[in-house]
This record gives structure tokens, C-alpha cells and sequence, in this order.
């Protein structure tokens, strides 16, 4: 069965998206199955596959009002194992318009539901905001991937999430859980960004991720040629580090991957 993992924090900019289009591709090239669906009306993450968030198609949004399932959204991408479900500029009117639509909490889950024994994994990017769509990812999802700077203000601004997560498990999610938190444009020179880590250890303890993911333009640059990093960089820094958060990942979980297995053999 999937797991649907929320890459999740209200504030913008922290590198949800970039993480959401990179550790999908990371573990589609480990040879696992993995469906990545972009719940932000920016559709960043389709935009970092080439697809445009005007484009007249359909999207999360018609999934979420119930008029087109997975099956029939589900985009290939350039990563044989990696389909996409896109957004549309639409989406934003799915906040207001879920009000009048009863279990309107569910709609994600229920789609996934459908589809989930097809994938090894269902990735969410969720918009920046606490609002209805990130509520729909929340309740959808097994575990939560909160991806965040190493700032002053770090745990403050995470405090809003984590009572977000309490009363989500509360009310409709009971097992919810933080499969990790990420640090992102991480720079371990400096003593602020070890001294913001330490304390964050302290707080999440072993739920924060060995894996942190440096500045690295080539992950700026990347959507731009509607590419993962790891296909238009294989190479670089950002590449490895999403590599690393993967390989993290499935060895935190106790999975061994199509290519893993290969690679056993061959040795
Ligand atoms: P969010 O989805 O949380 O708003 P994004 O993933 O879109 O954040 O990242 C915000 C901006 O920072 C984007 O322009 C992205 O390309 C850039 N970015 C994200 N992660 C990195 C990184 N590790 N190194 C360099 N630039 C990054
Ligand atoms: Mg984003």
C-alpha cells in the first residue's frame, strides 16, 4: 500500500515545492512508483515538469469538487515510474467552493484512497497557507515532511503547524504523524545555523533528518527547464542531497527499492 507523505509548512519559500518535485523524482528513479500531486493554485510543482498552471486542462481541482478522478488526471513525466497530478490557477476557488460540499475535509483522501495500491508512494505540495486545500492534504496523508530554514525564528513559526497537527489528529486523521523535518538552504558553516539545529534536535529529537539540503543554484534553476534537478544536474550538490533524503527515508521505513535490490545482486 502507498504512503501518502504531506510536504507541509504555511510559510512560503522554505523549499516544499523543490522538495516535493525532488524527492519524488529521487525515489521514481530508485524504481519505486510514486504519484506527485501539486495541491497549491501556484502549481509550482507542475510548472518544475513543464506543465503550466494556465493551461486549459484539468487538475487537483477537478478532484477535489469530484469531477475527475486520479486515473484520469494522472500525467506521465519524463520519469517512467513518476505521474503527476497538475494544478490549475482554479484551485484557489476550491477554498471557497469546498465549504458548500459535504465531507469537504475528505475529498483528497477519497480520491487516494481509490488509487493508493497502485504507488509506493502519493507526495503532496501543499500550499502556503492552513487553509482547506493544506487541510485536505493533512487528512490525506499518513506522515507529514516539514521542510524548514534554519532561522532564529524557526520554532516559532512551526508552533502554528503543530497545533494544526494536533487538532487535525483530534478531529479527523488520528495517525497522523511527522515522518521528518528537513532543513533546507542549509549552510553548516555558520553558528547560527548550528546553534538554530541544536535546538531543533532538541525539540523534534530523532524526527529531525540527518539529510539537510544545501544552497545549490542548480535546485533554483532546474524548473526553469521544466526538469527535476536530477535530471538536469544529475551531478550537483542539490541532486545528491535529494538522493540522500530518499535513501534516508526508505531506510527509516524499512523499504528496499526495485534498483536497491539490483544492486544487491550485482554486487
Ligand atoms: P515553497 O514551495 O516552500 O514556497 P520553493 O521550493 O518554491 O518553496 O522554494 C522557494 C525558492 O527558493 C524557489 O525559487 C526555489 O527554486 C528556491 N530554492 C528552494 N530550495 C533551494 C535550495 N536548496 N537552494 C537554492 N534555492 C532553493
Ligand atoms: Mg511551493
Amino acid at each position: 500500500m502507498g504512503k501518502v507523505l504531506a510536504v507541509v509548512n504555511q510559510k512560503g519559500g522554505v523549499g516544499k515545492t523543490t522538495t516535493a518535485i525532488n524527492l519524488s523524482a529521487a525515489l521514481a528513479l530508485e524504481g519505486l512508483k510514486v504519484l506527485l500531486v501539486d495541491c497549491d493554485p501556484q502549481a509550482n510543482s507542475s510548472g518544475g515538469f513543464g506543465v503550466s498552471r494556465d493551461d486549459d486542462r484539468q487538475s487537483t481541482y477537478d478532484l477535489l469538487i469530484g469531477e475527475a478522478s486520479i486515473e484520469e488526471l494522472a500525467l506521465p513525466t519524463e520519469i517512467e515510474t513518476l505521474r503527476l497530478v497538475p494544478s490549475h490557477k482554479n484551485l484557489i476557488g476550491a477554498n471557497v467552493e469546498l465549504i458548500q460540499i459535504d465531507r469537504r475535509a475528505y475529498k483528497l483522501r477519497e480520491a487516494i484512497d481509490k488509487v493508493r495500491s497502485q504507488y509506493d508512494f502519493v507526495i503532496l505540495d501543499c500550499p502556503p497557507a492552513l487553509d482547506l486545500l493544506t487541510l485536505n492534504a493533512l487528512v490525506a496523508a499518513d506522515r507529514l515532511l516539514v521542510p524548514m530554514q534554519a532561522e532564529y525564528f524557526a520554532l516559532e513559526g512551526i508552533s502554528e503547524l503543530m497545533h494544526t497537527l494536533d487538532r487535525v489528529r483530534g478531529t479527523f486523521n488520528s495517525t497522523l504523524e511527522i515522518e521528518g523535518v528537513l532543513l533546507t538552504m542549509y549552510d553548516d558553516r555558520t553558528n547560527l545555523a548550528q546553534q538554530v539545529t541544536e535546538n531543533l534536535r532538541e525539540f523534534f529529537k530523532d524526527k529531525l533528518l540527518k539529510t539537510t539540503i544545501p544552497r545549490n543554484v542548480r535546485l533554483a534553476e532546474a524548473p526553469s527547464y521544466g526538469k527535476p534537478v536530477l535530471l538536469y544536474d544529475p551531478r550537483s550538490r542539490g541532486s545528491e542531497s535529494y538522493r540522500d533524503l530518499a535513501a534516508e527515508l526508505l531506510a527509516r521505513n524499512h523499504i528496499e527499492s526495485p534498483k536497491a535490490k539490483e544492486r544487491k545482486k550485482d554486487a
